[in-house]
């Protein structure tokens, strides 16, 4: 029996100790063997004639396999994997909590506080419910003054007329009266994405009406646009001009929409986490009641409910959720 386990290969690797079941001669060593093999070694060798059955260089070092080795092995993965669980949920907790607090934070300085004067600012009719209606919602939740103003009358398929009905109904929904809503209609702003808006003449035009109602704060997109329409951009283009230069009255803020990837943008309620995780000023996300008044605003713009803008108002997250940064 010594003979067939001097020609067994004995190894260690690192303070775990492996071996292999196939003898230099080429046959099987059957695994369960081993053990019993293993513990006549070491009789022979604590007897004085073990020098020949391990290898030099794992005389010193524990060089056989246990069951009781490959079970603390076990509990050493279920102790790293339970150590990194508790780290992830302890990050997670304090990434909230401090997201909580900034909530807090700027409610507290008034920038998000009741009562304020809100105005949002689109490029097309349908914007408003297609990409901001968590922030109209939510907004109003808030007792925000929401108000709109819309760039361009949505012509693009010669259906201005129509669209702006439409807009009207959908803003009704979302709550904002039809005495808050302004609609440009101007051919020096239409409704093309071939066409780049004169960005000193939007900033001009928003400036006065910030100024003639006394708006507190500015909801528009981010440098993204959403759906990357070079309308939605230049209306940011002009925000972020108009604050840039402190043109702004003092105490009006801007809020940009986060743009988020394509991946993001159509997983609905499932970006919740990717939300949370992500540094974003304000985040605003609508109960199941919220998201039906979302749905039905978009209903109102029936000309342009072709068979993938209902795909969108299933799939997208801004349906449900805005996440958005203060400029
Ligand atoms: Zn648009």
């Amino acid at each position: 029996m010594l003979g067939k386990l001097e020609r067994t290969r004995l190894w260690s690797v690192g303070k775990l100790p492996c071996y292999t079941s196939r003898k230099a001669t080429g046959q099987t060593l059957s695994l369960r063997k081993v053990p019993e093999l293993v513990r006549r070694a070491i009789k022979l060798r604590n007897a004085g004639s073990g020098s020949a059955v391990f290898p030099p260089e794992s005389r010193s070092a524990l060089a056989f396999p246990t069951a009781q080795a490959r079970c603390h092995l076990l509990s050493m993965e279920i102790l790293v994997f339970l150590c990194s669980a508790a780290a992830v949920l302890v990050w997670g907790f304090l990434w909230a909590w401090d997201a909580l607090e900034r909530m807090k934070s700027w409610e507290q300085t008034g920038q998000l506080r009741a009562g304020s004067r809100t105005l949002l600012v689109i490029a097309h009719p349908d914007d408003e419910a297609m990409f901001f209606a968590p922030t109209v919602l939510s907004l109003a939740r808030l007792r925000h003054r929401v108000s709109l103003l819309c760039f361009s009358t949505g012509n693009y398929y010669n259906q201005g007329e129509i669209r702006k009905k439409e807009l009207l109904q959908s803003c009704d929904v979302l709550g904002i009266p039809y005495s808050s809503v302004m609609i440009i209609d101007n051919r020096a702003f239409p409704d093309d994405p071939g066409v780049q808006w004169d960005t000193e003449h939007v900033a001009s035009d928003l400036l006065q009406h910030i100024e003639a109602n006394g708006i507190n704060l500015v909801v528009t997109f981010d440098a993204r646009g959403v759906s990357g329409h070079i309308n939605h951009i230049t209306l940011h283009a002009a925000v972020r001009t108009l604050h840039s230069e402190g043109r702004l009255p003092k105490g009006c803020s801007v809020l940009m929409l986060e743009t988020v990837n394509v991946v993001r943008k159509y997983i609905s309620f499932l970006d919740l986490p990717f939300s949370w995780l992500q540094t974003q000023n304000v985040l605003f996300v609508l109960s199941s009641k919220e998201v039906a008044q979302a749905k039905r605003a978009m209903s109102c713009h029936r000309s342009q409910l072709l068979w993938f803008r209902h795909l969108y108002v299933f799939f997208s997250r801004y349906m449900r959720i805005n996440s958005l940064h203060f400029l």
